[in-house]
């Protein structure tokens, strides 16, 4: 079970947190669009609501007046292929002797299976096969011996692998971040209280300050009367495994996080791609909504470098059909980018185009376009892309298929540019990644790009001790 969410917690100092917290899940909607929820403590009971579906349609004004109390927790989930799965659904609340839990989880434990099974052989029931479940009864387990910070520390120590968590302790909200940092997590200063989020979108929402990211092994209280919080290091990190592809792809581009504002990388990062791969051509489009950062700083190079090449966005997009990435079949996903995207036919007939997007998966999406743009007129098709190949899955929590469907899971630049036919194809490199996040390679998780990863994966390597050939990021130029 992967999960790949946004979480939230508040603690406001005289006012329901039910609110604010529904409008931070909106602002994280594009975190998880499979189920939301929320849960509060009034510092007498929990109140819980979990449902299925995008946020706006999870709550209604009943919904949210019934979640009583000034601290709460939130969550969207993010779906994966086939699988709708209420079960999985969170907030997970649990109650135990001595109090209750809830638990919002961004990220994948590596260890939860073998956690799960101790854990089941001294009593506990599961009631699915989330990891979100296993760290709620191993918290619950060492809170019936340890204060708080100490059963938050053991259970620190036991988990392994990627997460970004927000607890409900009874009344107290908990921000814990994993030690290398993975995904991200921040904490900001509201007029009367205090959040935690996945990204600082959420604050700038709820009108509050970003004061600065959850670093990596700590652990954060809210106080439960809304006036201050503490930080406890829990565990010192040797190095920093976070996840580049938040920048790329998955986070806001008005989020900052790890004290980058999005935006800026991508935009750092179409520039670096120009002076990486620039090909001259008629005019740059980007594919919206996620390679537009990356187009503006590629033609902003390219323009500083004296080319005349116009950036114009000569793709529409329909903003009412959802997410094609996740759809079942190919056919669907197919099918699905033609409704999705259309060319505007006068920036495009006759021209040679250069499309820029933040990545390749399956290459469903650049195969199709280049389709369309050469049918709306386009003389050459140039494909630039604002990352390395993906070539292997991510474990830490976003879905980027399986090896097997990787279009650069067994290919070379070459032969993907073949497939889709590009006129000429380029990646980013790592380094123009790392550099442009000012950090070394090895402060982050590249499994995706590397297929070699900073956590012990079965059957994967480890990228803390093992070098893998580089597949490059250039094609050669078409034969034609
Ligand atoms: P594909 O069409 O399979 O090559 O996927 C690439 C497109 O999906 C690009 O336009 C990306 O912006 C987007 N994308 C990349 N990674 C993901 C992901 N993990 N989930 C959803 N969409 C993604």
């Amino acid at each position: 079970m992967h999960e790949k969410c946004g979480v939230v917690g508040i603690s406001l100092e005289d006012r329901d947190a039910a609110r604010p917290l529904y409008y931070s899940l909106y602002a994280l909607q594009h975190r998880g669009q499979e189920s939301a929820g929320i849960v509060t403590h009034d510092g007498f009971q929990q109140y819980s609501h979990v449902e299925m579906g995008l946020v706006g349609d999870a709550f209604d004004p009943g919904d949210l007046e019934a979640l009583n109390g000034s601290n709460g927790i939130g969550h969207v989930r993010y779906p994966t292929a086939g699988s709708v799965n209420a079960c999985c659904a969170q907030p997970f609340s649990v109650s135990f002797k001595s109090g209750s839990l809830g638990l919002s989880h961004n990220g994948n434990l590596v260890n939860a299976d073998e956690i799960g099974d101790e854990l089941a052989d001294l009593g506990h029931a599961f009631t699915s096969d989330g990891d979100t479940e296993v760290i709620a009864h191993d918290l619950a387990r060492n809170l019936l011996e340890e204060d708080l910070v100490r059963a938050v520390k053991r259970t620190m120590n036991r988990i392994h692998g990627s997460y970004s968590l927000t607890i409900m302790h009874d009344e107290t909200v908990l921000g814990v971040r994993d030690p290398q940092g993975n995904r991200p997590l921040c904490i900001g200063e509201l007029e009367d209280g205090y959040v935690l989020a996945s990204e600082s979108a959420a604050i700038d929402t709820l009108d509050g300050e970003l004061i600065r990211d959850v670093k990596p092994g700590e652990l954060v209280v809210l106080h439960a009367d809304g006036t201050g919080y503490d930080t406890y290091q829990l565990v010192e990190p040797e190095n920093t495994a976070h996840c580049f592809f938040e920048h790329v792809y998955f986070a806001r581009p008005d989020s900052t996080i790890d004290e980058n504002l999005v935006y800026e990388v991508r935009r750092e990062l179409g520039r670096k791609l120009w002076e990486e791969s620039g090909v001259e051509s008629d005019v740059v489009l980007p594919v919206p909504d996620s390679g537009r950062a990356f187009a503006s700083g590629y033609a902003e190079a390219a323009q500083d470098d004296g080319s005349d090449i116009e950036f114009a966005e000569g793709l529409m997009k329909n903003r009412y059909v959802g997410r094609t990435f996740i759809m079942p079949t190919q056919d669907e996903r197919e099918r699905a980018v033609r409704l999705k995207l259309n060319p505007i036919k006068s920036t495009i007939e006759g021209k040679s185009v250069t499309i820029i997007d933040d990545s390749i998966v399956r290459g469903t999406t650049s195969t199709q376009l280049i389709k369309l743009l050469k049918d709306a007129g386009a003389e050459e098709v140039h494909v630039r892309i604002g990352a390395p190949p993906i070539v292997a899955p991510c474990y830490m929590g976003i879905d980027m298929a399986s090896r097997d469907e990787l279009i650069a899971g067994n290919q070379s630049v070459d032969e993907i540019r073949e497939e889709i036919e590009a006129d000429s194809l380029s990646y980013l490199s790592i380094d123009a990644i790392a550099e442009t996040l000012e950090t070394s390679r090895t402060d982050l998780c590249l499994g995706c790009v590397t297929g070699e990863y900073p956590y012990d994966i079965e059957g994967e390597a480890t990228d803390r001790d093992v070098a893998r050939p580089d597949i490059g990021t250039q094609s050669s130029p078409a034969d034609d």
